[in-house]
């Protein structure tokens, strides 16, 4: 099997940690993770609770894989209602956290209630306990993780925590573990802090047992590791210039959003770019890049460890930023860079510091600047209203406004809003750039146009892990197809977005699928897990998945209306490169969508549909 069959379930409001059996027969419908704890949620919450009150509730989990030598099974996912989006929220961290969770016995944990003061968790193995948090509360994620550790005398604890955006309910705060691996999106870090949940820390030493067919197993994982290792983008491009390999690529065929969607190019792309991390400074004669960095079990290796020049202007006076950090990854390096027009890579370092520090998701506070600065570039905001000038590709606006969201100052709390708020606030929620509340990735719609349905259907919100269709549309990965049109984008779409369904559920990480389909996963989990885990399974598996999700969403309030993208990307064409003149598709991709989805043309999974999928 690969579950420990163990939940652990901690009420905040009475103070108690309980342990359950695994719901085995949720566990053989919803295989873990992603698509187990979200059937959790979804049985224990109302869809119309209110995000930031105790009846939320927020769930942390891992999959099968987790924990074992799969390659990339470290993941763990945060799911609850989402404060940034009001949508289900679903949040995948790598790092060691997620492993560390299955070798201290436990598949998920549930949290419910509020605690009445602030609390971190402590597991080790079976014992589980709530401690005072007073002194952590006001910590950064980075000096929560170092006190826990030092307090319990054992470095080796692993640390999920929310820093001061998570405490201030900013609506995109995150939950860092280990220093700088995020469950990024959608606010989970706002729900955590809301219920004074400062961190998790978890110890475990029983390693992970139980594998169905170890042989078959080993086989299986060692195939699929060769798979990884033979292929061009997983065996050599990640490892080499991690997911930063992306930035000419995608300026280059015209979809790098650049101040927040006016253009689809940036003229100083090449200066945020993984080759310009390689590149030694004029400064003083280093690389951006330190090295490459894995999380656990991973044999991809892409991210990214680098460090700041120190007479940078961000950080000339703080010594502690020195030191070399998780980043730059792609989406964070769009976000802060070509969304905002900063070409200032050390200064996008300084403000991916920030974001992991404090915990707050680097691409909705990015493409929430750029917002801000194309109100003040229209006169809406002044630079009193913000307490500078923030114009467009303004380095010394970007690391300002940075810290003041961290800390909740001035015009740092109208940030943490989240965009959607703040231009509905300013009179312009067209400048809004995102669908459900969350911010768009770094994919511009216009030059890949299954991008723009798989973000207008995403179940959290815009997101490029629900549906990565860059990678046929773009990489050719497993068929390429022609990212300007919109043929074949519906059938597309959908079979991106069950197929993630069960990545995520297994526990492994999104990145496999440059180099595996799921015919490589399923080898893996069916030697791993009990029952039948055929290829036909799995398809039903993710396509469940996704319907379960969209029915809470039904439920929460949300239409077809709320599948939509703003109207720049539908009415306002590219101007330059090879989607010069294009809008997308959206209106013509929809209804195909639905369609093929087995949905009525309001966007309601028909009765046939849902009795097929045992909802
Ligand atoms: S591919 Fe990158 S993000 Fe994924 S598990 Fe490996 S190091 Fe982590």
């Amino acid at each position: 099997m690969g579950w420990n069959r163990k939940v652990l379930r901690v009420n905040l409001t009475a103070g108690t940690c309980t342990p359950e059996p695994l719901n085995m027969a949720w566990a053989n419908d919803y295989l873990g993770s992603r698509g187990l704890a979200s059937k959790y949620l979804v049985e224990e919450i109302d869809p119309k609770v209110d995000p930031l009150s105790p009846d939320n509730k927020m769930i942390m989990a891992t999959g099968p894989l987790t924990g074992t030598m799969a390659s990339t099974g470290g993941r763990y996912t945060v799911v609850t209602k989402g404060a940034l989006t009001n949508a289900i929220a679903c949040s995948n961290s790598g790092g060691y956290f997620g492993a560390e969770m299955k070798f201290a016995g436990w598949d998920m944990i549930i949290f419910e209630g509020k605690s009445p003061k602030p609390v971190y968790l402590y597991v080790e193995n079976d014992k589980a306990e709530l401690r005072d948090a007073s002194d952590l509360w006001g910590k950064t994620c980075w000096e929560t993780e170092e006190t826990i550790k030092v307090s319990h005398q054992d470095p080796q604890i692993r640390v999920s925590s929310i820093g001061a955006a998570g405490e201030n309910a900013v609506l995109f705060a995150c939950i860092v573990n280990d220093l700088h691996r995020a469950a990024g999106r959608s606010g989970v870090g706002a729900v955590m802090g809301s219920k004074n949940l400062k961190a998790v820390a978890i110890r475990g030493t029983q390693g992970v047992s139980g594998i169905k067919d170890f042989p078959a197993f080993l086989q299986a994982t060692s195939a699929a590791k060769k798979v990884l290792a033979d292929n061009a983008v997983t065996g050599q491009g990640l490892p080499k210039y991690g997911t930063q390999v992306l930035m000419n690529v995608i300026n280059e065929m015209g979809a790098l959003p650049t101040r927040n969607h006016r253009d689809v190019q940036f003229e100083e792309a090449g200066k945020i770019s993984a080759e310009a991390m390689h590149e030694k400074r004029s400064t003083d004669g280093k690389t951006h890049l330190v090295t490459n960095n894995a999380c656990f079990g991973c044999t991809i290796a892409c991210g990214r460890i680098s460090r700041i020049d120190e007479t940078h202007f961000s950080v000339k006076n703080s010594p502690k930023y020195w030191g070399a950090s998780g980043g730059l990854e792609y989406e964070a390096a769009w976000a802060l860079g070509a969304a905002n027009g900063v070409g200032d890579l050390e200064a996008l370092q300084y403000a991916n510091m920030l974001c992991n520090e404090h915990g707050m998701d680097p691409i909705s506070f990015g493409a929430t600047v750029g917002a801000v600065m194309e109100l003040h570039d229209l006169g809406i905001l002044s630079k009193e209203q913000i307490g500078l000038d923030a114009n467009f590709g303004s380095a010394e606006a970007l690391c300002k406004l940075v810290e003041m969201t961290a800390h909740g100052e001035g015009f740092g709390k109208e940030i943490g809003m989240g965009s959607a708020r703040l231009c509905a606030k300013y009179g312009r929620p067209d400048l809004s750039m995102g669908v459900k509340g969350q911010e768009f990735p770094a994919y511009d719609s216009r030059g890949i146009q299954g991008m723009g349905l798989a973000y207008a259907t995403s179940n959290r919100g815009a997101c490029h892990l629900r549906g990565y269709t860059v990678a046929s549309e773009v990489l050719g990965i497993p068929v390429k197809t022609d990212p300007l049109v919109t043929d074949g984008k519906a059938e597309l779409v959908k079979a991106f977005q069950d197929a993630t369904s069960v990545f995520d559920a297994a526990g492994i990480c999104i990145f496999t699928s440059f180099a595996w389909t799921l015919a490589d996963v399923q080898p893996q989990l069916q030697a791993a897990c009990e029952g039948d885990w055929s290829m036909d399974k799995l398809n039903e598996v993710g396509e469940r998945i996704w319907n379960m999700e969209r029915q809470f969403n039904l439920a929460a309030g949300f239409t077809a209306k709320d599948d939509d993208l703003p109207p720049r990307l539908k009415t306002e064409p590219a101007k330059t490169g090879p989607a010069k003149g294009l809008v997308n598709g959206l209106d013509k991709m929809k209804p195909e969508y639905y369609k093929v989805r087995g949905w009525t043309p309001e966007g309601v999974p028909e009765k046939a549909t849902l009795e097929r999928l045992g909802l």
